[in-house]
């Protein structure tokens, strides 16, 4: 591919960092219908500014820095009540689909506006801040549930996301933290990086299980990190009377929601979607370790050996988490 061109009021980055999103290996299959080829993906990532536009203010050659996935436009609604993750012109790096193509940072380098970009904490290395971006994922879910010193939480699906949700639940103040998981070793991670106790769902009655631990009276607050009828319907029947469900995960379009039990409970359900606003506080929590990311990711490998680790990440075989390309 060409260098990219920049405009007025876009950077050049050099990219040294990119990490592989579920949703870069899902579309490459051309399933989801947002990677329609030729695209350049990549949404994760972190580098240096090598140019900038004649209309740039503020960042100049040589800064650090990363940007967020998304493009948003600053002018419609959503963008003005300050809700840039909802922007109706969001167009995500990346990302090709019916309405836009964005290359995005699976490369030498990549064309950003100056108004997504986030300068880089002098100690935080660009493979840590390129996952910043599934950090913020995490956090914003946090920051969209109402959350009291000492609440009690359910984490249900512990692969990536929900072992960041698990750190940014105890970060927000959470007291006893359960996570959920069909994978003992995904149980394992979610225990070393802040889980107390966790729920093997196939061998235990999750449910069942919560509500004997929380002397019947189920967690306060439950995020849903998967997306699927069972999963939903498990952290439903775990939550307490007027308590919170968050929901993150989205894999399946539709699920079949207790709709009884959300109603006479009085639950509170919650979308959560990309982030808004987050990055800088993000940046911080894995600056000094509040979040660790090094546990999340299992390989840091050069862009040439891309093509391979998306076919391991899409066969699945391997316990991965989070996979970082350097160009
Ligand atoms: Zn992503
Ligand atoms: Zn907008």
């Amino acid at each position: 591919m060409p260098e990219p061109e920049i405009g007025p009021e876009e950077v050049l980055v050099a990219v040294n960092a990119c990490g592989i999103c579920g949703s870069d290996v899902h579309g490459m299959d051309g399933s989801t219908g947002r990677r329609r080829p030729p695209i350049i993906m990549g949404h994760e990532a972190a580098g240096l500014i090598v140019r900038v536009g004649a209309d740039v203010e503020g960042w100049a050659e040589g800064d650090r820095v990363t940007f967020d996935s998304t493009v948003y436009c600053g002018r419609c609604p959503p963008c003005r009540a300050g809700r840039i993750n909802l922007c109706d012109n969001r167009r995500v790096l990346g990302v090709s689909c019916e309405e836009y193509r964005r290359h995005g940072a699976f490369a030498e380098y990549v064309a950003v506006p100056q108004h997504i970009l986030y300068r880089l904490p002098a100690e935080l290395s660009f493979y840590r801040a390129a996952m910043v971006e599934a950090v913020s994922i995490a956090v914003h879910a946090v920051s969209r549930t109402q959350i009291r010193l000492d609440d009690t939480a359910l984490v249900v699906g512990a692969g990536m996301i929900g072992i960041l949700v698990v750190q940014a639940l105890r970060a927000a103040g959470c007291g006893r933290i359960f996570a959920a998981d069909l994978v003992p070793n995904r149980l394992e991670l979610a225990r070393k990086l802040g889980a107390d106790e966790t729920l093997l769902a196939g061998a235990v009655d999750v449910p069942q299980e919560i509500l004997q631990r929380t002397g019947g009276r189920g967690v306060d607050v439950a995020v849903e990190a998967v997306g699927l009828t069972p999963t939903l319907q498990t952290a439903v029947a775990c939550l307490r009377k007027g308590g919170q469900l968050t929901l993150v995960g989205n894999f399946a379009p539709k699920v079949d929601l207790p709709l009884q039990a959300v109603v006479t409970r009085e639950l509170t359900l919650n979308g959560s979607c990309a982030s808004c606003g987050e990055y800088p506080a993000c940046l911080d929590l894995i600056a000094r370790g509040t979040i660790d990311v090094d546990s999340l990711t299992s390989a840091i490998a050069p862009l040439a050996e891309g093509a391979s680790w998306f076919k391991r990440l899409y066969e699945g075989k391997e316990p991965l988490m989070k996979v970082i390309l350097e160009p």
